[in-house]
């Protein structure tokens, strides 16, 4: 039963990923009196504005420090440059409370150490600003590695939670607003009312951790964070994640168990929930049952949804491909996967482009580069940085998550009908 023993297709080449930037799309519109600077290039720069869209009106939250050719060259101290550009931006926007200076593929060639330029810059303002580095470069990564990054340089931020404290749930990984307060009632009705969430907010609200913290994660792709919370004397629960009614019932055991919750209460709380989520599934269900999917490796979260997809609306796995794979994380999550589910560990783009051609599965999902000439062979696609953007965790989203599988399926059955007869 399930895939825990399975050893994964392990490919090493040619990758097709975002990078580690994207994740500032959500993480400056979750954490709202902070600002993302980016110490990059001016491909950087194109990357994020057009994955956030350009605000005109409204004062942005993020932007490029662009590395000229000459400070690649090294004829520029880019050290003083980088002080020089901070301490206006600071000066303009006395309301940011907390700066994260983010680095690039361009600033880690010219080896720029953001570490300590955020040490530096957090003295020159008396710490009125919270400054904090981390790295979005592409080099070698994936584009959720930027969220995991972001919170596990925060962890050493966080105050202490002071010792005899009670014990209390700490939800690590950015979820949307809807979906935090859906989960602080449920969390409330099974009596556990120390929760907090993190990233928080405001840079003024951070959580406290320490021995008495039990971490819940949110995302399967926070390997860092919940090792640098582990450090700081928290427990982090092993467990499905909160995908689709069953994955939400099983992370949210994993709570209720810790926290002593009596069966009953649990299923009472937990009960109706589930049963409207389990409804919207059935109706989308006849959409997507019997038909094939192929992950290309890319979120970080494919082998979560791929579990939702086969167990609760009965899609046919072919490949589930991931960047990596976090075997004591994903242990659940692979314990629930149907038998014999081919797996892939990191990408040799054309081999796998090779096999996802030859299986011709009904749906791809990936990232943005491959879907166009994937719908061009008339493959239906799913982007994979999507299932990011979008609130899809929780009892209340599980038919949304269903139906953004379900909706190119439509699209694509629409316009084979609407081709012309050869
Ligand atoms: Fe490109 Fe690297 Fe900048 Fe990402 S960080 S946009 S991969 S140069």
């Amino acid at each position: 039963m399930g895939c825990e023993d399975v050893v994964p297709l392990r490919e090493r080449g040619q990758r097709e990923v975002f990078c580690g930037l994207a994740p500032i799309v959500w993480l400056h519109r979750k954490i709202q009196d902070a600002f993302f600077l980016v110490v990059g290039s001016r491909t950087c720069a194109h990357l994020i504005q057009s994955a956030a869209g350009v605000m005109i009106f409204a004062e942005p939250r993020f932007a490029t420090a662009i590395i000229e050719e000459r400070d690649l060259a090294g004829r520029a101290d880019a050290n003083a440059e980088l002080d020089r550009i901070v301490t206006r931006l600071l000066e303009r926007r006395p309301d940011i409370r907390m700066l994260f200076l983010v680095g690039s593929c361009p600033s880690e060639v010219i080896k720029l150490d953001l570490d300590l330029a955020a040490e530096r810059l957090m003295r020159s303002v008396n710490g009125r600003v919270r400054i904090v580095s981390f790295s979005g470069s592409g080099l070698e990564t994936t584009f959720s590695q930027g969220e995991d990054a972001c919170l596990a340089a925060l962890v050493p931020h966080l105050p202490a939670l002071p010792a005899g404290a009670e014990r209390s749930l700490l939800v690590a990984g950015s979820l949307a607003e809807v979906v935090e307060g859906q989960l602080e009632r449920l969390f409330s009705g099974l009596g556990i009312d120390r929760v907090r969430f993190f990233p928080p907010r405001s840079a003024d609200d951070f959580p406290p951790v320490g021995p008495g913290t039990v971490v819940l994660l949110a995302h399967p792709f926070l390997a860092n964070t919940a090792r640098a919370l582990e450090q700081r004397g928290a427990t982090v629960l092993i467990a499905p994640f909160p995908f689709g009614a069953e994955g939400t019932t099983a992370w949210l055991q994993a709570a209720a168990t810790a926290f002593e919750v009596p069966a009953e209460r649990f299923a009472a709380v937990t009960g109706p929930a589930a049963a409207r989520a389990t409804t919207a599934l059935a109706r989308l269900r006849p959409e997507l049952e019997g038909k094939s999917i192929f992950f290309f490796p890319d979120s970080q979260i494919e082998i979560p949804l791929a579990r939702f997809l086969a167990r609760e609306l009965g899609m046919r796995l072919i490949e589930v491909g991931t960047p990596y794979l976090h075997r004591q994380h994903l242990a659940p999550e692979l314990a629930l996967l149907p038998a014999g589910t081919r797996l892939s560990e990191g990408q040799d783009l054309e081999r796998q482009l090779d096999r996802c051609r030859a299986d011709r599965p009904d749906l791809v999902v990936c990232g943005l580069g491959l879907a166009n000439p994937f719908e061009s062979e008339g493959i239906a696609t799913k982007w994979s940085i999507e299932l990011l953007f979008t609130p899809i965790q929780g009892y209340d989203q599980a038919g949304d998550l269903a139906e953004l599988f379900a909706r190119p399926l439509l699209r694509r059955s629409r316009l084979v009908e609407l081709a012309p007869c050869n």
